[in-house]
């Protein structure tokens, strides 16, 4: 197909849902893609924190070769070998007892949301349901994980919302606390709030949250389908904070670039989901789960947290040497390479000039500019960024 074809097509054939950036992508490897025309790119947003071992590894395709020549798919009727494994990974290295796979970041939450219920429910009393979510949070797109988002512009149109969730606000421990009554079941939070804008959460405010969920038998559940996998330079979010959480949720990354979505718990909270409790037909699917098992091999033999750690804070000390430049510039904040800038004004052009010099970067809203490189990034990609974003800042960020 020649690429008019495929806007062309795309606009027939695809419901709109998404402003695409007109360019086609057919290759990747490591930080970088291709697009049809074999342009390259340093791609720094990698799939919305999707790509954090980087593109087409070859130990992922390897193992989603070799395990899709042995078995594809059964139903979770069935025992499999990579699911068991995986688990049993994925509880080897966090807080966690017990797995629950499914397929995005959106299903892991209504999981979530679904035992916090029914487990406040089987312990505390009936009347036991509602949970607390954030200002500027974002949880997914179905009607629970939507709802548990606490930002209207995601609401709009979509109403009447789910029963059962209070929005209190991000950082501000009295605001949780005040909110809490005798129907509250549970405390969900993003530690660093990736579509909010990249809001990192304070170690008052986490501990706050934990010494309020002790107190009052709440669950306190993180989602760390955006921070998790090494994104922050920790295999997960919570460790930065020194508290464990009692829910927590995976997607993006732990797939290597397949879905799969995971919600981790302890023993004795997961042991209220019994028979049919809840399901997903293609929950734990071997292929994906051999490619998560290579993804958390490659994290911690290629010790990718160290250099996510490293690395972002190199690129946080550039950022903040473009911010003395540059008036446009107001905040330079993020953890790991879980990075944000934040702009004066509309940073559109800029992301648009970026990208036809090479740079792919991702607009929030309209001026919150998230960095998200794979966390197998060097200095030398981290120089090119820079260079770009100066050259392009030279006329843009100036002003
Ligand atoms: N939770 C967080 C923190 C996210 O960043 C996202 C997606 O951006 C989701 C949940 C939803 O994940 P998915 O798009 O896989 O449903």
């Amino acid at each position: 197909m020649k690429a008019h074809e495929i806007f062309e097509y795309d606009s027939k054939y695809i419901i709109h849902t998404y402003k695409r950036t007109p360019v086609i992508f057919v290759k990747g490897k490591k930080c970088f893609l291709w697009d049809i025309h074999g342009k390259q790119y340093l791609d720094f947003v990698s799939g919305l924190a999707v790509n954090n071992i980087g593109h087409c590894n070859f130990k992922v395709t390897s193992a989603i070769r070799n395990q899709s020549y042995k078995l594809m798919h059964v139903s979770n009727l069935y025992y499999t070998v990579p699911s068991v494994k995986l688990a049993k990974e994925l509880c080897r290295i966090s807080f966690a007892q017990k797995c629950f796979f499914c397929n995005s970041g959106a299903e892991a939450n209504e999981a979530t949301i679904k035992l916090t219920r029914k487990y406040a429910k089987t312990k505390f009393g009936e009347n036991k349901h509602t949970i607390i979510t954030f200002s500027s949070s974002f949880h997914g797109r179905t009607m629970g994980t939507l709802t548990a988002t606490a930002q209207e512009k995601f609401h709009k149109g979509y109403e009447p919302l789910l029963p059962g969730f209070k929005y209190a606000n991000f950082n501000d421990i009295e605001s949780a606390k005040n909110l809490i009554d005798e129907n509250t079941a549970g405390i969900m939070v993003e530690p660093i709030q990736g579509e909010g804008g990249v809001n990192i959460a304070t170690q008052e405010f986490i501990q706050g949250l934990r010494e309020l969920c002790d107190k009052n038998n709440l669950l306190l559940i993180f989602d760390e389908v955006q921070t998790g996998i090494g994104r922050t330079g920790a295999m997960f979010a919570y460790e930065h904070y020194k508290i464990t959480p009692d829910i927590m949720t995976l997607a993006k990354a732990i797939g290597g670039g397949l879905p799969l979505g995971v919600m981790l718990t302890k023993d004795t909270i997961a042991e209220v989901f019994d028979y049919g409790s809840h399901a997903s037909t293609f929950g734990a699917n071997p292929v994906v789960c051999a490619a998560a098992i290579a993804v958390l091999n490659i994290i911690q033999k290629e010790k990718l947290i160290k250099n996510a750690k490293e690395m972002g804070e190199y690129f946080l000390s550039k950022l903040q040497n473009l911010k003395a430049k540059y008036n446009k510039i107001v905040d330079v904040r993020g953890l790991g390479l879980m990075i944000a800038v934040e702009l004066n004004s509309s940073g559109e052009k800029i992301v648009e000039e970026c990208m036809k010099e090479g740079l792919i970067i991702n607009l929030i809203g309209e001026k919150i500019i998230r960095f998200l490189p794979p966390l197998i990034v060097t200095k030398k990609e981290i120089d090119k960024a820079i260079n770009i974003l100066n050259k392009v800042g030279a006329s843009l960020l100036a002003q």
